[in-house]
């Protein structure tokens, strides 16, 4: 053999070689289960084979540095910071449902406003009989449902606080923002490894249904079920044996009084009502408003971008339109702009326009279920003790929402012990419930029926106890 033919033929060998090491390049430094195609980006095709990869990943999170983790979960807040409008637009054309500019101010406070390593700090009791530590451990591999109405604030939310609690997550994704989904996993596992952690520590499927989530809820390997949705969804994690977090459906009223700055009170309502179309679970669905001031609000409310409808045979157009035969709301009309659902009803109204407000019944089916369209029902009461009653009926129970626009101290403490809302928003709009121009951290996951509140990385923790006795003390 010549000796160009042995360099050539080394050359080979080592080309290949470094071909071979580029491919694997993250599987030297992490064991990755699945080396076929399966899996890439984080989205997989078998569930099994997600499900696998997300436990080896967290395996690999755990030998990680708490400083490395930090790291990892600041890379995942750059990338949902600078990804925010692709991400709103994506999801505005993918499920055809609220306002991208208002989608980006979500997804900025899912990126920062979501604590992070300062939320599972250790508890430390220190005494005359020792030493107490309580540590924040993690679940192992956590399931996160996400909802049709904000799926990828809810996936950075989550991820970055089961991430810092030190999970690995798989996202199970409405099949309606299937697209978005993909996207914002990609970006955060790219994201992750990019700063040194491993691949896989978030996985989603690539063809998401309803039976594969039924599956991952009864899957060995996961033990800790997150989910955000209506009802249906709350009541499955609940029955799935495992440790589970609900975040259910709202219907939160906002009772104004004879005392409230009532200007104030019509334009912080008509922000949180509009706000992306009103899909929000916290945004304000109905007004309950004292007779003596109802008038004055209606005039104030005509101020604000929005459209009064007056005619009574309007509202029960607006009515048939936005509901089917059965007595459910269209679909169709969640989250669509008050301009579309004005345009369909044969009203020209301004562009601006940004809700539409009308009075009806306390009976109305927009008064007593959660719609999420730009409409708001007002009800009026003749006094405070009536408006609190009716207003704890349109809550239902959800154990989610309440606001109140007063002066008077006394009516909003008996209205918040009567309602018993996670949230309580007093004489501002309910975005100021999830740290939006308020005070207090985000969360896009506010689990009532289960109770732990406003989830953050610590609600995804199992707290253990560890104690060294002896009289450990510095006293001497
Ligand atoms: P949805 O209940 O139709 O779907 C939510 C998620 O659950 C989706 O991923 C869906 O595929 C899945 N799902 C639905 N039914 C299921 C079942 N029986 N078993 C297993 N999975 C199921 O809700 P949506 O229309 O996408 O989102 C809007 C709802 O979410 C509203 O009711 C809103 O109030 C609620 N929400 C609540 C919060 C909160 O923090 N409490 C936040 C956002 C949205």
């Amino acid at each position: 053999m010549d000796t160009e033919t042995i360099v050539q033929a080394i050359t080979k060998q080592i080309l290949e070689k470094l071909d071979q090491s580029s491919n694997t390049a993250l599987e030297h430094v992490y064991h990755v289960p699945n080396p076929s195609q399966d899996g890439q980006d984080g989205i997989f095709e078998d569930l099994d084979m997600a499900v696998e990869c997300a436990c080896e990943a967290q395996k690999q999170l755990l030998k990680l540095s708490l400083e490395k983790r930090g790291r990892i979960v600041e890379a995942i807040r750059r990338v949902g910071e600078k990804n925010a409008e692709l991400l709103a637009k994506m999801t505005t054309e993918e499920t055809g449902m609220g306002r991208p500019e208002d989608k980006v101010k979500r997804i900025l406070l899912a990126a920062l406003k979501s604590p992070g390593m300062e939320d599972i700090k250790p508890e430390v009791f220190a005494g005359d009989y020792g030493l107490t530590l309580v540590e924040k451990q993690p679940f192992g591999v956590a399931v996160c449902i996400t909802p049709s109405t904000n799926p990828t604030e809810t996936t950075i939310c989550n991820a970055i606080g089961m991430i810092v609690a030190g999970n690995s997550v798989v996202i199970s994704p409405h099949p309606n923002a299937k697209k978005v989904t993909h996207k914002c996993v990609k970006i955060i596992n790219e994201a992750i490894t990019q700063a040194g952690g491993p691949p896989n520590l978030i996985v989603t499927m690539a063809e998401p249904t309803l039976q594969k989530t039924m599956k991952l809820l009864q899957h060995p390997r996961i033990s800790l079920v997150v989910a955000t949705g209506g009802p249906g969804v709350v009541k499955a994690v609940m029955s799935s044996g495992k440790k589970a977090i609900g975040a259910g459906a709202g219907n939160p009223p906002v009772l104004v009084d004879e005392t409230a700055d009532i200007a104030k009170a019509a334009r912080d309502i008509v922000i949180g009502a509009s706000f992306d179309n009103n899909l929000n679970c916290i945004g304000e669905k109905e007004v309950v408003v004292v007779e003596s001031v109802a008038d004055e609000l209606m005039a104030e409310f005509a101020k604000q971008p929005t459209y009064i409808m007056k005619d009574r045979n309007d509202i029960d157009r607006l009515t048939r339109l936005l509901t089917t035969e059965e007595g459910e709301f269209n679909r169709d009309w969640v989250g669509k702009d008050a301009s579309c659902i004005l345009q369909a009803l044969g009203i020209e109204a301004s562009e601006d326009v940004k809700l539409i407000v009308y009075e009806v019944e306390a009976d109305h089916i927009t008064v007593m279920e959660e719609y999420m369209m730009p409409i708001l029902p007002v009800v009026r009461v003749p006094n405070v003790q009536e408006g609190i009653r009716l207003a704890v009926l349109m809550e239902g129970g959800r154990h989610h929402t309440a606001c109140m626009h007063s002066k008077n101290v006394d009516n909003m403490t008996k209205f918040a012990q009567a309602v018993k809302t996670t949230i309580f928003v007093k004489n501002g709009p309910s975005l100021n419930g999830v740290g939006y121009m308020g005070e207090g951290h985000f969360t896009a996951t506010i689990a009532g029926p289960t109770g732990e509140g406003l989830t953050s990385a610590r609600t995804f923790t199992r707290a253990q106890r560890c104690v060294l006795v002896d009289g450990f003390n510095l006293r001497g």
